[in-house]
């Protein structure tokens, strides 16, 4: 048996080794340098994270935590861990941090497993009115194993109500409330949860998953010292590698930790918790706060040059990073816009709205963010340009000739914009 040395298999290129997945690396940067990506939940990482993320570290395993683990060779990757975690806890100022959550989801599924005992209530907003499939959905563990409950948001407003989720949580008695959500325009208040979910004595937990770049910048209100227990995605709007994280406050610092291993995950990805590391020190940077104020400033632009243009949106605007838009009054379904404006090459994803008339697989809206527009540059006059050109897209649907003009106007648009 060659060893992997003397089949020289660790010096061969990539392209080389695989060319097969090699192309398919290739066509996918291309496709991400040639569309305008406006899924809200996606970002660009630096070439910082990028090599962080594809280092050596991921050859090691380090079951447990820095200091405490259980196999040896672990003092280059604690010194990673220890690097993220105190940089995350400095961003956030939050008493205890987590970061070896595999994605938001492990992350929220380490909180249930530390604070639930199967069947226990817990109470999240509605998966159809904007919240997530691990807020109690029944097609997920969440709501499977879990006596799962639901808030929504006002039919007249679109908002959240308080006064509607407390009703809600009098009645329910959940023992965890959970505030976040992956399609709700605008903010949410968690000083207000806070207080419905003690009056009924229930531990208040927020999943800021699409938030937490806006939140670590300060440009979106925080919910560190409200909320017991706060999840998190690094990939969303916080811009760093694909994971999750968990902050808490000291007291349920050893119930998480014990959760995430060795309750629910085994050995940490560690390249993926370096890449973390550098994506918190690029969230240390005043630039940070200069790129967050610009996602915010577009998606503002964005929601008003389609306000202009005829669109309604969920909530009538936005003051995060994304725009929900009902497309019933231009007379066109999700799947058919999503797949109208892939003709365009403008990524996006159909999204259902609240009391949507439609079901989920061919729902009445599009989400649309600008995380991925703003990391490449972009700001409020090719926002401008964008909108007007789903517009257009939109109007000329079934005029082939024009729909390749606009697609020409991309191309114009994403060549002034490289992505790496
Ligand atoms: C995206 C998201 C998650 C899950 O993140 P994954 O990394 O995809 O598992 C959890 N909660 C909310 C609110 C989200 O938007």
């Amino acid at each position: 048996m060659m060893s992997l040395a003397e089949d020289s298999i660790s010096r061969v290129p990539l392209a080389q080794r695989d060319p097969e997945v090699a192309a398919a690396l290739k066509a996918e940067q291309k496709r991400q340098q040639d569309n305008l990506i406006m899924i809200a939940s996606e970002n660009l990482v630096s070439r910082a994270v990028l090599e962080a993320q594809g280092s050596v570290l991921t050859n090691k395993y380090a079951e447990g935590y820095p200091g405490a683990r259980y196999y040896g060779g672990c003092s280059y990757v604690d010194r990673a861990e220890e690097l993220a975690r105190t940089r995350a806890l400095q961003i956030f100022g939050a008493e205890h941090v987590n970061v070896q959550p595999h994605s938001g989801t492990s992350a929220n599924m380490a909180v249930y497993l530390a604070l639930l005992k199967p069947g226990d209530r817990l109470l999240g907003m509605d998966l159809s009115h904007g919240g997530h499939l691990t807020h109690g959905s029944k097609v997920n563990i969440s709501g499977r194993y879990y006596d799962a409950y639901s808030y929504g948001v006002d039919r007249g407003s679109n908002l959240i109500d308080l006064e509607q989720v407390r009703a809600r949580a009098l009645e329910v008695r959940p023992k965890l409330v959970i505030a976040g959500a992956s399609s709700y325009p605008r903010q949410i208040d968690f000083a207000g949860f806070k207080d419905l979910a003690a009056e009924v004595g229930a531990i208040f937990m927020v999943d800021m998953a699409h938030t937490a770049g806006l939140i670590a910048a300060g440009v979106h209100p925080s919910p560190v010292g409200l909320a017991d227990i706060i999840t998190a995605t690094t990939h969303k709007t916080f811009r760093g590698p694909r994971g999750g994280l968990i902050l808490s406050r000291k007291d349920y610092a050893s119930c998480i930790d014990k959760a995430v291993f060795p309750g629910l995950q085994g050995g940490p990805l560690m390249h993926v918790i370096a890449a973390k590391a550098v994506a918190f020190k690029e969230a240390q940077q005043p630039e940070f706060v200069t790129y967050q104020e610009k996602v915010l400033s577009n998606a503002k632009s964005l929601a008003a040059a389609l306000t202009e243009l005829g669109f309604d949106l969920v909530t009538g605007g936005t003051d995060t990073h994304l725009v929900l838009v009902d497309l019933r009054r231009k007379k066109i379904s999700g799947n058919e816009a999503e797949r109208l404006f892939e003709e365009v090459q403008i990524t996006a994803n159909k999204n259902i709205i609240p009391y949507d008339p439609k079901g989920a697989n061919d729902p009445s809206g599009i989400r649309l963010g600008t995380p991925t527009l703003t990391s490449r540059g972009m700001g409020s006059e090719e926002m401008v340009k964008i909108a007007a050109i789903i517009g257009a897209a939109i109007d000329n649907r079934n005029d082939r000739l024009f729909l390749d003009q606009l697609k020409k106007e991309v191309n114009l648009l994403t060549s002034e914009f490289p992505v790496y």
